[in-house]
């Protein structure tokens, strides 16, 4: 572009897309002031949809999961529904990627009134961002199966953070990705403080026992990705339900596998703790597992659950 006879460039939206404050602005320029709640005292709600092969993957449930959390911590931001989901369009048609990793957020803000300390008085704000695909195990982990720590930390009770509104509040799920590592495990699971499975940094769990799979009835969020593997079992005549998991369960299971929007099913091949380690079935993903990630990624090219990216967008 040229601009009073100087060679202004375009931003380079190539490794992501992010809408601050009414702009839409390369990612790496993207922030948040140091003073936002957002930010301080992690006061924000946020939600994950992937873009696959040109697509939004499930994206109403997605924005229904987004606005049950925004007005569980009474946010309010200006953008109404629908101009938040133009923002994702426009985010993803802005990068020109095919395959994307779309986070939006809304933050407490910062206060209107010089030193106030009621939520009421912040300017609640909405951000976004498209960026290049993110699987939160690497695929390479994934084929091979994921080593998974069940980790000495219990996860945080429901009863003061709600796991279903999706939140930064991440201490003890990285402090389990911190044990988790220092004993070479991929990644970490966590039970609650009565010994019942909960969820991983990022991730629902599942069983596999007898041909029947059964997920956390607790402490975790209702995965949108969990919500797809159910519905694939129903229709594969698989046994599955929403149930009490407990530890033993997990360590007994004949196999097990993790889902989230950001990588999708992922078999897991041995579970353990510091001092012993089990390996599932023969150290690979189990059938069912490796079945369910299959018909996942099957569908997804069959347009399932598929929004195209709106393009157009991308020359406003
Ligand atoms: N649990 C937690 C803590 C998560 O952060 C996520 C996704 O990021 C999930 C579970 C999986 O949810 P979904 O399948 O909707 O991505």
């Amino acid at each position: 572009m040229q601009q009073g006879g100087r060679a202004v460039s375009e931003p380079d939206f190539s490794e992501g897309a992010a809408y601050v404050r009414g702009r839409f602005v390369p990612l790496a320029e993207a922030a948040v002031p140091l003073t936002d709640w957002g930010f301080s005292r992690s006061d924000v709600v946020y939600d994950v949809v992937h873009v696959y092969r040109g697509g939004f993957f499930r994206l109403a449930d997605h924005l229904d999961r987004f606005h049950r959390a925004m007005a569980a911590r009474q946010l309010a931001p200006a953008e109404s529904r629908e101009q938040m989901e133009a923002v994702l369009h426009r985010c993803v048609a802005l990068t020109g990627l095919d395959d994307a990793y779309v986070s939006m957020m809304t933050l407490r803000g910062r206060p209107r009134v010089r030193g106030s300390r009621r939520p009421a008085d912040c300017d609640n704000h909405f951000m976004a961002y498209a960026a290049p695909w993110i699987d939160v195990i690497p695929p390479e982990v994934q084929a091979r199966g994921a080593h998974l720590m069940i980790a000495s930390n219990p996860r945080i009770p429901d009863a003061s953070v709600d796991p279903t509104v999706k939140n930064f509040q991440w201490a003890d799920l990285t402090t389990s990705v911190l044990e988790a590592h220092t004993n070479h495990y991929d990644t970490s699971v966590l039970c609650d403080a009565e010994g019942f499975v909960t969820e991983g940094p990022g991730f629902n769990v599942f069983i596999v026992q007898d041909g029947r799979i059964v997920t956390p009835d607790r402490g975790s969020l209702q995965g949108i990705t969990r919500r797809s593997v159910l519905e694939i079992c129903a229709e594969l005549g698989i046994e599955a339900a929403i149930a009490p998991v407990t530890r033993e369960m997990l360590e007994n299971a004949d196999e097990v596998f993790a889902a989230t929007t950001a990588g999708g099913v992922m078999p897991v091949a041995r579970v353990g703790t510091a001092s012993g380690v089990r390996i599932l079935g023969n150290d690979r993903p189990g059938p069912i597992s490796a079945l369910l990630r299959e018909e996942y990624w099957k569908r997804h090219e069959a347009g399932w659950h598929m929004t195209p990216v709106r393009r157009e967008l991308a020359e406003l």
